[in-house]
This record gives C-alpha cells, structure tokens and sequence, in this order.
C-alpha cells in the first residue's frame, strides 16, 4: 500500500500550490477540484485491484498537473525495485505518450522504459527504444545500449551504431567498449581492416594494438609485430606482461635483441617483475650476473614477488656465492613478503585483513574470520 500513499503526495503539492494563489482562487479552486476527483478515481480503481484502470487514471492527471511526473518515476523505480516490471513499464509507456511533457523528460522516461525491457528480458523493446535515443543524441543511453550489444554479441550493430553517432562517444569506456567490438567483428570477418579503424577511436584501446600486433606475429611479420606491441607497451605499460616474451622472439628474428632490451629498459620505471627479470635476463646475457642480482634483490626487497623469488634462486644456484648469504638473502625476501599478506581470512565469504575482527565486518558472521591459510598462511 506504501505507491498508494505515495500517490497522494503530488494531491497535496497542487492543494498547496492552488492554495497559496490568491489571485487565480476560482481557477485554482477549479483545478484543485479536478485533480482530486481524478485521484480518488484513480485510488479507488487501485484499492479494487482493477490496477490498470488504476494507473491510467492516475497518469491522465498529468495533463493537469505535469509537477507530478517525478512522483510517477519514482512509483515506478519502486515496482521495478520490487520486481513488479509489468507495471513500472505500464506506468513508463503512458508518460512516453503524454503530449504535454518536456521533451527531455521523454528521454529519460524512454530510458528507464529499456530498462525495465533489459531486466524483463524483452530484449527487442529496449533496443528499438534506446535506438530512438541514441538518434536523438542522448549520451545516457549509450552505456544501455553498449551493454545489451554485448549481452546479444551483435557486435556489428554496435560498429554502425559508433560510425553513425561517433561524437556521442566521448569517454573512455565506450571508445573501449566499440573497439572490442570492432575486434570481435574483425575476429568473425578475418578483416584486419575493422582492427585498423579500432585504433582511431577518441581514446586509444588496449586490445586492438594486441590483436594486430598477434595478427603480424602469426604472419611471421616480426617488423609490424613489433611496431604494434611497441605502441601497446609505453602506452599500456601493465599489458606489456602480456606480449613480451612473443616481443622479445620477434626482435631474436631480426638480430636486434639489443633493441629488445632497450625497449625494456624504456619500461622500467613503472614495470612488473616480469620486466624485471628480463631485465636480468639482459645483464646475465652480457656476464654481468652480480649486477643482475643486486638489482633483483633490491627491487624485491622494496616489492616482494613470488616470481622475482624463483628468478634470484635461479640467479644464486649459478654463481659461486657462500650459501650462508644466499641463506639470509631469501630468509629476508620471504619475511617481508609475508607480511605483505593478510593474516586473517573470513572462512564464510573470504574477507581478508590485517587485524582479526570476531564479527566479519563483511558478511557480518560471528567467529568467522580466523588466521588464514595456504601458501602464505599460518
Ligand atoms: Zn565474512
């Protein structure tokens, strides 16, 4: 009963309103009388569950009253809330077809009507809804409309939709929304072509820069491999992980590997262990193995990593160093990244923290979290 109670908020918004104009008493006597005969119609079919009837009446008061249009959007937030989608669409269709409201207000009553669609599972009516707002130019649905391409995979529609209403796609998560598509077309098509046009976009994508530069490597294309991981790796340092050993193979083809470390040498400030140790991996190709291993043991000493470890192992068991300060070397990296981890772990919902707390501040269990186990456990 609370949407019923609800409703009569906008009644005594106009009561007030009516009221307080002195000047325009009768007319404003006249309306007031108007809505709320319309009101009680509209209850009265409500509280004989013919609800339809209910809200049709209810919505008609708009014509009179158009104040009240974010009462009704916010009734039918409420259904959808609630799970009631028949009627937060019944109540989004009847404001889409008043004559009297603001054009804007149409454009966010459409699109809260794909969105009750979207979570009806009527996939149809909100793409040809959000299609309607998409040609109008309303950038809010175009996040909606991304992800119902995504969820359908009709990648293509969502190319065309970006090449006929390009300037809509402003931000960073769109352009890397169509650029996946573009891939995924590209994919289905064998056509580099549409990776070409993914790497013009407003803000550069991570995944057409990879899949090119995979399509050169296949090639055996190791120059144009190269050109398109390179451009991947300064401008997505944390992806380089992702292509550096196929990278480094490329270079190996041309005879250039002093190349290859240079470029590795580029991604040092902001890189992973996996750089690092190629890093390494160049000083040791060129006999500077203790080099090598004061630099491992001093960036792992300042970050902590499970394959920086394995790494300076190796290093060590190939240079003749006492093993008493190999010994104390490694008791030192492993203290410190143990106490990296959290020691104590939710066994409920798997919260993990520092401090033990006796009520998981997660899932609010009792008695749950408790000093973890595993690898770096206790
Ligand atoms: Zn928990």
């Amino acid at each position: 009963m609370i949407e019923l109670l609800f409703l009569l908020l906008p009644v005594a918004a106009a009561y007030g309103y009516v009221m307080g104009k002195n000047s325009a008493k009768n007319l404003a006597h006249e309306q007031n009388r108007k809505i709320t005969s319309e009101y009680s119609k509209g209850l009265k079919f409500l509280l004989d569950r013919e609800e339809d009837q209910g809200l049709e009446h209810l919505i008609k008061l708009l014509e009179v009253s158009a104040d009240s249009v974010e009462h009704y959007l916010t009734l039918a937030t409420l259904f959808r809330k609630r799970g009631e989608l028949d009627r937060a669409i019944k109540i989004h269709e009847l404001l889409i077809e008043q004559p009297n409201l603001d054009i804007e207000l149409v454009k966010s009553c459409r699109l809260e009507l794909a969105k009750d669609y979207i979570m009806a599972g009527l996939l149809d009516g909100a793409e040809s809804n959000l299609v309607v707002l998409v040609k109008a130019g309303f950038e809010d649905a175009l996040e909606p409309m991304i992800q119902l391409y995504s969820q359908t995979r009709d990648w293509q529609k969502g190319v065309n939709m970006y090449e006929a209403y390009s300037e809509l796609f402003s931000d960073k998560a769109s352009c890397a929304a169509i650029a996946n598509f573009y891939c995924e077309v590209a994919l289905e098509s064998s056509d580099t072509q549409y990776l070409e046009r993914a790497t013009k976009l407003n803000h550069q994508a991570i995944r057409p820069l990879y899949e090119l530069g995979l399509d050169a490597h296949e090639r055996q294309d190791n120059v144009k491999a190269i050109y398109y991981w390179r451009k991947l790796t300064s401008e997505f340092p944390q992806i380089a992980p992702l292509v550096v050993h196929d990278l480094q193979s490329c270079y190996a083809s041309l005879n250039i590997s002093d190349d290859f470390y240079g470029l590795i040498e580029e991604l040092l400030p902001n890189a992973g262990v996996t750089i690092k140790i190629k890093h390494c991996q160049g000083l040791v190709e060129s006999g500077r193995v203790a080099e090598a291993i004061e630099f491992l043991t001093d960036s792992l000493k300042r970050e902590p990593s499970i394959r920086g470890f394995s790494y300076l192992l190796q290093l060590l068991s190939t240079k003749n160093v006492k093993i008493q300060d190999v010994l104390e070397e490694i008791d030192h990296l492993v203290t410190s990244y143990i106490s990296t981890k959290p020691d104590y772990q939710c066994n409920k919902c798997g919260f993990t923290s520092h401090k033990l707390y006796w009520l998981c501040p997660s899932c609010k269990t009792w008695e749950s979290v408790v000093p973890s186990r595993g690898l770096d456990g206790y």
